[in-house]
């Protein structure tokens, strides 16, 4: 957003607000189950979005909308940067997730078979780092940077794009996420992940 954008925004965004998922809370069951929706979005989602609003308190100036905020989340302080990356976050992964089969298509395919070997083989590359590269609660993603596509590690709420690297897919490995259904068994919920993730968003990302 450039300043003559900000400075016509009709002040609609004075708050940041825990926006809907793109679905049901049950609609991903079995795969996720209803409770650890309800929990993941209306406890843990909701949390970063109000610590951030009180953090902010935008009111009565107009906010930033969240992906100008983690794009220069350097000018702010730790915990505007935990809280604004919860919200940016969540709001990146929940349409990363259906139950209709999708798969690789297009120019996300043909890259992936180009810089992994094949669709198979991102995918236990990208379980591999989730399980034996990544410790304590954080995010792996899929990253397109300078043309190149990466599976990188986040710590906490960051995220790619406080680095200035595009995320096309992204999986929350913090255990609020999984605990529920999985207890300790990270790679279920990764294998859960892999197998219901919306291709079409990630190639809409990617395409981006
Ligand atoms: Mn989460």
């Amino acid at each position: 957003m450039n300043l003559k954008e900000f400075l016509e925004m009709d002040g609609s965004m004075k708050k940041y607000e825990l926006l809907p998922l793109p679905y049901e809370y049950n609609a991903l069951e079995p795969h996720i189950d209803e409770e650890t929706m309800i929990e993941h979005h209306t406890k843990h989602q909701a949390k970063y979005v109000d610590n951030l609003n009180k953090l902010l308190d935008p009111t009565p100036a107009i906010a930033y909308p969240i992906d100008v905020i983690v794009r220069r989340i350097e000018s702010y302080s730790p915990k505007v940067r935990n809280n604004a990356g919860g919200v940016w976050n969540h709001q990146f992964f929940w349409p990363l997730l259906g139950t209709e089969e999708t798969q690789p298509n297009g120019n996300l395919e043909r890259e992936l078979i180009k810089q992994f070997g094949g669709v198979d083989e991102f995918k236990a590359e990208f379980k591999d780092v989730c399980l034996n590269k990544s410790f304590g609660s954080g995010w792996v993603w899929l990253v397109e940077d300078d043309g190149s596509l990466r599976i990188t590690i986040t710590p906490n709420q960051d995220n790619p794009l406080m680095y200035g690297v595009k995320p096309i897919i992204g999986i929350d490995l913090w255990e609020h996420a999984f605990y529920l259904k999985h207890k300790s068994n990270k790679g279920g919920w990764v294998d859960t992940f892999l197998e219901i993730l919306n291709w079409n968003q990630a190639e809409e990302n990617f395409n981006k």
